[in-house]
């Protein structure tokens, strides 16, 4: 198992395609223009660029912490809050 994976919410997914764009090893597109996880060939702070960057929130990503006998357990998700992109107002200043 990767020491992360990111899964993609298909329902939110508008094609933007800013994920393919930081994470190319990792997103792809489908026939539907929707992003789709094809590999784990990026860098964790690439996918994290990504996942922040994604403008509907339909990625979430989870970090697995290695334990002492060299399996990974359990894990913490992180996916972009709504609060931590201004508004469109607050952009224009
Ligand atoms: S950044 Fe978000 S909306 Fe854009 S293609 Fe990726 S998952 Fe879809």
């Amino acid at each position: 198992m990767p020491a992360w994976t990111v899964t993609v919410d298909r329902n939110r997914c508008l094609g933007s395609g800013i994920c393919v764009l930081y994470a190319p090893d990792t997103f792809t597109h489908d026939d539907e223009a929707k992003a789709v996880v094809h590999d784990h060939g990026d860098a964790l702070d690439a996918v994290r660029t990504a996942v922040e960057g994604c403008p509907t929130q339909a990625l979430r990503l989870t970090t697995h912490a290695p334990t002492t006998n060299g399996h990974t357990a359990g894990g913490s998700a992180i996916a972009r809050s709504s609060t931590t992109r201004p508004s469109t107002e607050e952009e224009g200043r």
